[in-house]
C-alpha cells in the first residue's frame, strides 16, 4: 500500500540552481547582475539579456521546483520584449516567499571573455544582495575565462541558492 504524498513538504532548506548563456551582440547595452557594464557589445536575447539574473531567478524558482523562467516569461510573448529581467527575479521571489521560504545565500560564477568583471564585481554583488534582500557577504560571484572553449562571444551564468524555511509565513 503507498502512503498519501504530503501536498507540501516541509524541508527547513532547499537548494537551487540555475544556468543561463546569451550570445554577445554589438550596440546593445550591457547588463549582468542588473548593472551596467561599459562594453561595445550586450547579451542578446528577448528581454534585456541579463544572464546572471535570468540563471538567479531559475536557481529561485529551481528551489522550489517551480516552473522555470520560460515558461513564466515566454519569448514568444512580446509583454517580455526588452523587459527588465528585475521583474522575472521579482516574480521568483515573491514565488520563494509565498512557497514559505527566504533566501539564505547564493554563489555564482560567470563565464566570459570580455569585459573584465572584476573591477565591477563589488557592485554586482551589492546590486544582487540589494535585489534579493540578503547581505553582500552572502553573494558569491566569481568570473572565469571560458579557456577551451571556443565561446568567446557568449556569456553564461551558473547560480545556487540556498533557501531557509521561515518560521512564519509571509
Ligand atoms: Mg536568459
Amino acid at each position: 500500500m503507498t502512503k498519501a504524498k504530503a501536498k507540501r513538504s516541509d524541508l527547513a532548506t532547499r537548494i537551487g540552481f540555475g544556468w543561463d548563456s546569451h550570445a554577445f551582440k554589438t550596440g546593445i547595452p550591457l547588463l549582468i547582475g542588473g548593472v551596467q557594464l561599459d562594453y561595445d557589445k550586450g547579451l542578446g536575447g528577448h528581454s534585456d539579456g541579463d544572464v546572471l539574473l535570468h540563471a538567479i531567478t531559475d536557481a529561485l524558482l529551481g528551489g522550489i521546483a517551480g516552473p522555470d523562467i520560460g515558461t513564466l516569461f515566454p519569448p514568444s510573448d512580446p509583454q517580455w520584449k526588452g523587459a527588465d529581467s528585475v521583474v522575472f527575479l521579482q516574480e521568483a521571489l515573491r514565488r520563494v516567499a509565498s512557497a514559505g521560504y527566504a533566501v539564505a545565500n547564493l554563489d555564482s560564477t560567470l563565464i566570459l571573455n570580455a569585459p573584465r568583471i572584476g573591477p565591477r564585481a563589488e557592485e554586482i554583488r551589492s546590486r544582487v544582495a540589494g535585489l534579493l534582500g540578503i547581505p553582500e557577504d552572502c553573494v558569491g560571484l566569481k568570473a572565469k575565462t571560458p579557456e577551451g572553449l571556443n565561446n568567446d562571444n557568449a556569456a553564461v551564468a551558473h547560480v545556487v541558492v540556498l533557501l531557509q524555511k521561515m518560521k512564519t509565513k509571509p
